[in-house]
């Protein structure tokens, strides 16, 4: 156990979720081949309606409604849906090289929020990298922000996430943290707040080892 640790997000920081996305459709194209003429707005239009509907993005439900529109097996779609290898090509390029780098200087730990198992899957490209004990997902990561930071209140906290609310929020209950927004060239587009929280604002995780590396 170090005395410093790194609470680091999923989706936008280390995961390139439009990558994600394309390889699902690429992948649906192949296997539907005529069925559903415009695979990509169907498939868009039920994440998005699934993501509404749930708050999150529930793989199963998105597998049911797709399943529902076509003849194709429901464990053909599931297969694409839940492999690895879309997970572990979407990592940024940056993300490996950083944990490897970081690692012996402080705990790392996966601070998430999504569809529990499936956010685990999108962890594919780093096993043996993140202790599996050092996986904290939640459905809903704000209101566990709180609990969270007062588990480690007596180590150095830094926090790397994409979203301006769970940084700025997260500074509100500690301030001590060291927050550190990521703002990926093709990341999610936030709504503009009238206060950044933020102690950094990086573009890679590069940028993130020169904050946090050992002097
Ligand atoms: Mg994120």
């Amino acid at each position: 156990m170090k005395d410093k640790i790194l609470l680091l997000d999923i989706d936008h920081t280390i995961l390139d979720l439009n990558r994600t996305r394309k390889f699902l459709i690429h992948k649906l194209k192949k296997l539907f081949k005529e069925d559903i003429p415009s695979i990509e707005k169907t498939t868009d239009f039920i994440i998005n309606k699934v993501t509404k509907e749930n708050k999150i993005f529930n793989p199963y439900m998105f597998i049911n409604e797709l399943a529902g529109k076509c003849s194709i097996k429901k464990n053909k779609i599931k297969n694409i849906v839940w492999t690895k290898e879309r997970f572990k090509k979407s990592l940024y390029k940056d993300v490996k090289p950083f944990i490897k780098r970081i690692k012996g200087y402080l705990d790392i730990y996966i601070f998430s929020q999504g569809y529990i198992k499936y956010q685990k899957q999108k962890l594919a490209g780093l096993e043996g990298l993140i202790n599996k004990k050092n996986i904290l997902i939640f459905e809903d990561k704000k209101i566990n922000i709180k609990r969270i930071l007062n588990k480690f209140k007596n180590k150095k906290i830094y926090l790397i996430d994409d979203s301006p609310v769970i940084i700025n929020f997260a500074k509100k209950v500690n301030n001590k943290i060291i927050a550190i927004l990521m703002k990926r060239k093709n990341g999610k587009k936030y709504l503009k707040h009238k206060k950044n929280l933020a102690d950094y604002i990086v573009k890679e995780l590069k940028s993130a080892y020169k904050i946090i590396k050992p002097y």
